[in-house]
């Protein structure tokens, strides 16, 4: 049974390496903004909840989230372990974790503001079939038009660097206390989250012992 936090500033690839270390170890990736979103979408009791919190400007509670969290772990349904992300997100949910469950390990993506900056104002979107471009990594054959449906391509318009800006501070005020708690109790590794996919994956699998799956039947 393997119990792992990953933490990681939106542009640092979390989603990514989550999905391949719960391919590789059979894990199950506990995605807890994409619960939420799921609630909404399926317009369930909590989904309600969370629509009424947003449209009055609040946020979602402490409670709540535990709550959601509490309830998905309930589900028993990750033989082997999981990879949690999106959780904890403060000082309190991460206490609450810590009395709650026993995590074998946090990792913690790192990756400079500037980077992240660089990345995320590549990003753009097709305003015809919604397809997403980054003009870093996935660029249209022809600049700003969607190879798909020839539609123009836009920026999201939280894609701005003074937005970045307020959700990078966020990120590191509400982060920062985070980490300390766990590297009290916990083991984490801190990966550069500057280099590729592969590598990435690679020195989260060293720094935890971990032998992926492909290798151990190679074996
Ligand atoms: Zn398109």
């Amino acid at each position: 049974m393997r119990k792992y936090v990953i933490m990681g500033v939106q542009g640092s690839g979390k989603g990514t390496q989550a999905a391949m270390l719960c391919d590789d170890l059979d894990l199950v990736h506990i995605n807890v903004g994409g619960i939420f979103r799921w609630h909404v979408k399926n317009h369930t009791k909590l989904g309600a909840q969370v629509r009424r919190l947003v449209a009055a400007g609040e946020l979602v509670g402490d409670d709540l989230v535990e709550d959601v969290v509490r309830e998905r772990l309930q589900q028993h349904d990750w033989n082997y372990g999981f990879v949690i992300d999106g959780f904890p997100r403060n000082r309190r949910q991460a206490e609450f974790f810590l009395e709650s469950y026993d995590i074998d390990g946090v990792i913690n993506l790192d990756l400079p503001d500037a980077e992240v900056e660089r990345r995320v104002l590549a990003r753009r979107l097709c305003s015809g079939c919604g397809l997403d471009y980054n003009l870093i990594a996935h660029r249209p054959a022809v600049p700003d038009v969607c190879d798909v449906c020839g539609s123009p391509l836009v920026t999201r318009p939280d894609d701005n660097p003074e937005a970045l800006a307020v959700r990078l501070r966020e990120y590191h005020d509400k982060t920062k206390p985070v980490i300390e708690i766990f590297e009290r109790k916990e083991f984490v590794a801190t990966i550069d989250a500057t280099r590729g996919v592969e590598e990435i994956h690679a020195e989260i699998c060293a720094r935890f012992g971990l032998v992926p799956a492909d290798d151990q039947a190679a074996r």
